[in-house]
């Protein structure tokens, strides 16, 4: 037996109990007539001792040698520790050690195996199972672990059973691109890895399964930004016989549950904004709203002067800075070049203080006098002491410039606090998003999303105005959550591939099986998808999803660790049909 105890169970109602332990060597202190180690493994740290007085030669020689990360088995006798240690549950005791037996040898390892380590991303990447020996890496895994049993118990019991789905698939229009497995037994012709589960969860209803969810990975060969992962695990769930409300609720309630039970916040019923307003009111479809700073649309009170600007901007929107007119004029210059950077790309910005005694002190005092201000403060909702920041220019680009200040300044000033925790549910998407480079319509959901029904009419005559039954659950300014209720009939399927520019022939190849289990007696559904690496994160108070997940790959999509993607052998290329040039 290699151990009959953890390193993190011992306390001191063990003592003069006969234990045995194994682990790695966290840290070895050699005073030549004493040994201490302390021994670790994935419960805790558990503190040995051998000395010349009680300790046998051989062992306390032996002890000398071990060095960093050794993996050792000891037997010995629970001690009550001279000196305690409050800082660790196994701090009241010691294990006085009679026997010792190196299990492996260890190279020093190129980095410290400490909470508090030297080693950088990129190294810690290359020998993450090194990492995951660390406690910050370790918990965040038993974090996941946790959150995803919490899952499947809250699902289980509301009678969702878990199904697994295929990973060597065709084709699924979530609007990436696919990850490509070449078949060796069907030559030229390739599987796609999932971009979710959806045209199979819309199956199994057809099949019946009224209840589905599975944790499962998922594929998207995007152009990585930072913190996307090429794979990763989304909560995915279907249900049938549902509207958008049963859908809301349930997840609704699953959510709550998740920060009940691994957070203990309790939140009351999500608030729940329309696209359009979430657009107008936070410049962005997935608002933080853990803080105010509402856009207020200035058109009305700034297009009555001479400022040329305003006046030929399609949008003119400001936000109120709580208690910004404490920044000094150097602060607020640093936040004009912010916002003047290419990432964020405005070409300026217009500033009003709002004075302590009721008067204002804009950037355009040339064009606009106390009264005009006052409506300004009025629009915002300034009060006395805040900043006014105004953005002008294409609706669109302006919105997303005020909301990425909105954001850097929330951060700024504190307002993102990690331990606050603000759901939000966005719906009434629209059902079509104009692409300007193919020149045409796409799905913003995905094609399998149901337009709202008394809308389905101007898909003839405004395909931009028609809603969706769509909804994204946001939690702290993130998207933690979107799905939509599916269209179960084949006329409206095929009318909607129609729309999206897809020939009759080319829905019939992509999606004929989809069609024709439709014409079977599909029943109404809907769902909805997590993501569930950013769920735990964001759970967890963090916004890195690699710190969650075992092996991530990293910002270029690689695999530092074990090398990949790599090239494989001219025999496999060979056996697949496939003739590779490399380009020099
Ligand atoms: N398949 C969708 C997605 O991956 C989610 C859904 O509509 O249920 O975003």
């Amino acid at each position: 037996m290699y151990r009959t105890h953890t390193c993190g169970e011992l306390r001191a109602s063990h003592i003069n109990t006969e234990v045995t332990l194994s682990g790695w060597v966290q840290k070895n202190r050699n005073k030549g007539f004493m040994v201490w180690i302390d021994l670790r493994d994935r419960y805790g740290i558990t503190q040995l001792i051998f000395d010349e007085e009680r300790t046998s030669k051989e062992i306390i020689e032996k002890a000398k040698t071990l060095g960093r990360e050794f993996v050792i088995q000891v037997t010995g006798k629970v001690i009550e520790r001279q000196a305690k240690n409050p800082k660790i549950p196994t701090g009241d005791i010691e294990i006085l050690v009679s026997d010792l037996t190196i299990l492996n040898k260890s190279k020093l390892p190129p980095f410290t195996i400490e909470d508090e380590t030297d080693g950088g991303e990129d190294i810690r990447m290359k020998y993450r199972y090194l990492d995951i020996r660390r406690n910050p890496v370790k918990e965040n895994l038993l974090f996941r672990h946790k959150v995803a049993m919490e899952i499947r118990n809250y699902l289980s019991k509301k009678e969702f059973i878990e199904v697994e789905t295929p990973y060597l698939i065709k084709s699924t229009p979530e609007g990436a691109r696919d990850f490509v497995v070449p078949s060796r037994m069907n030559e030229g012709q390739f599987y796609a890895l999932p971009q979710s589960p959806q045209t199979f969860k819309q199956l199994l209803m057809v099949g019946g399964m009224d209840k589905y969810f599975q944790i499962v990975k998922c594929f998207r060969d995007e152009d990585l930004r930072a913190d996307r992962q090429p794979e990763f695990t989304q909560i995915d769930c279907e249900m049938a016989f549902v509207e958008q409300e049963d859908i809301l609720n349930i997840f609704e309630g699953m959510t709550r549950h998740l920060l009940k039970e691994l957070k203990g916040v309790d939140v009351d019923k999500f608030p729940r904004i329309t696209y359009d307003d979430a657009m107008r009111l936070y410049g962005n479809d997935k608002p933080d709203i853990r803080f105010g700073m509402q856009f207020g649309e200035l058109n009305e009170v700034t297009q009555h002067k001479d400022f040329k600007v305003f006046n030929d901007a399609e949008l003119v929107v400001g936000i109120a800075v709580p208690n910004g007119n404490k920044f000094t004029r150097k602060e607020i210059d640093k936040l004009i070049d912010w916002v003047k950077r290419p990432q964020v790309g405005a070409l300026g910005m217009v500033y009003c203080r709002c004075n302590d005694d009721g008067t204002f002190k804009s950037s355009v005092d040339k064009f606009y006098d106390q009264e005009d201000l006052a409506k300004w403060a009025e629009v915002t909702g300034a009060k006395a002491g805040d900043l006014i920041c105004v953005l002008s220019g294409d609706i669109n680009k302006v919105r997303a410039q005020l909301s990425a200040l909105r954001m850097e300044l929330a951060e700024r000033l504190g307002l993102r606090k990690p331990d606050e925790f603000a759901p939000l549910w966005v719906v009434d998407f629209p059902l079509l998003e104009w692409d300007e480079e193919t020149e045409r319509y796409h799905a913003m959901h995905h094609p399998f999303t149901a337009p709202k029904p008394e809308q389905i009419k101007l898909l003839e005559t405004e395909p931009e105005k028609v809603k969706a039954n769509a909804y994204d659950l946001v939690l702290n300014g993130n998207e933690i959550g979107g799905g939509s209720i599916r269209i179960h009939d084949k006329e409206i399927q095929a009318k909607m591939f129609n729309h999206l520019g897809f020939t009759p022939e080319e829905a019939k190849n992509q999606f004929g099986f989809l069609m024709d289990a439709f014409q079977y007696g599909a029943p109404p559904h809907g769902g909805i998808a997590f993501g569930f690496d950013r769920l735990v994160s964001i759970l967890a108070g963090k916004e890195t999803i690699r710190d969650f997940i075992a092996f991530p790959k990293n910002n270029s999509g690689r695999d530092i660790m074990i090398d990949a993607p790599a090239n494989i052998d001219e025999n496999q290329l060979t056996e697949l049909n496939l003739k590779v040039e490399i380009k020099e």
